[in-house]
């Protein structure tokens, strides 16, 4: 496999975090289509509108405030068979962001995504926070990110970092953003045609919900959260 680490990190690095999840077991030659950012108008209907022609679900990293701008394209996710993960209420990024602000970033987009799923902004967090959001979430990262947000890069290139790279239980990263959107309305078809082609099958990323917070009231989880913060500084 190539070296490339802003597609395909090393071992030695996402170690850093050791109970994310960086890809999903190999068996069955699957492969986990995400999309970040959304949803917008525009862009996300046409990735939902190719999904749906290829029988495939994906899982979408959504930000909150996206979400409640536009809630018709976020129940069509659902209504679709799609998963949905959490992915901040405001782009935050975590290493930019006191804990308990990025804490309560968090918790806001939750109240509408309901998800146990979550992607950091920028794909980093400080270790404070990904011990503390580990105990809700499961931390979905990634085995080959596309760069189609990357605007020094060309079309092909994105679609390269998805055919040099993927293996069987790969999680890929697209983003349905008007930033991505040229290089996405390019690529997206293109692996996509390309993965059926070698024989992989689409997967979404789901885990058992085992913990009851997603029905506490609000202000009750903010109150177990800066509880937690408490012991957390604690033991630090
Ligand atoms: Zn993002």
């Amino acid at each position: 496999m190539r070296f490339k680490p802003q597609v395909h990190l090393p071992r030695c690095i996402t170690k850093w975090f050791p109970a994310a999840i960086w890809r999903m077991p190999e068996e069955n030659k699957t492969v986990y289509l995400t999309f970040d950012d959304g949803p917008i108008p525009g862009v996300t209907p046409w990735v939902l509108k190719l999904l749906r022609e290829h029988h495939i679900k994906a899982t979408f990293f959504v930000v909150g405030e996206n979400v409640f701008r536009h809630p018709e394209i976020f129940e069509q996710m659902i209504e679709e068979g799609h998963a949905v993960g959490n992915h901040t209420y405001h782009h935050l990024q975590g290493l930019k962001s006191g804990n308990l602000t990025y804490y309560k970033d968090i918790e806001k987009a939750n109240e509408l995504i309901g998800s146990n799923l979550f992607r950091p902004p920028h794909g980093w967090l400080k270790q404070a926070q990904y011990h503390f959001l580990s105990q809700k979430y499961k931390i979905i990262m990634w085995d080959v990110i596309s760069c189609d947000y990357n605007r020094n890069i060309t079309k092909e290139e994105v679609l390269n970092n998805v055919t040099g790279f993927v293996r069987p239980g790969s999680i890929i990263t697209f983003h349905d953003s008007l930033k991505a959107e040229s290089h996405l309305r390019w690529a997206l078809p293109r692996a996509i045609e390309f993965l059926k082609a070698e024989g992989y099958e689409f997967g979404k990323i789901e885990f058992p919900k085992t913990r009851r917070l997603y029905a506490t009231p609000f202000i009750q989880r903010i109150r177990k959260i800066r509880n937690n913060l408490r012991q957390l500084r604690r033991w630090a």
